[in-house]
């Protein structure tokens, strides 16, 4: 199951795209304007992979 919300890039501003992948219990944010990923955990809350241009993700 998948759920789908549009947001707003945390790094350019943007509209951008989050998923919600819930078998695998993680979130996927991604941004088509700046490439901006990111992918985190929602039952801990930790980031997996993150990945900004332009600016370098604190793990
Ligand atoms: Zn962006």
């Amino acid at each position: 199951m998948l759920m789908i919300q549009q947001i707003c890039c945390p790094n350019c501003g943007s509209k951008a795209e989050r998923h919600y992948i819930y078998e695998s219990q993680i979130t996927r944010t991604q941004c088509p304007s700046c490439d901006y990923l990111m992918i985190s955990c929602t039952r801990t809350g930790r980031v997996i992979e993150a990945y900004a241009p332009g600016i370098h993700a604190k793990m």
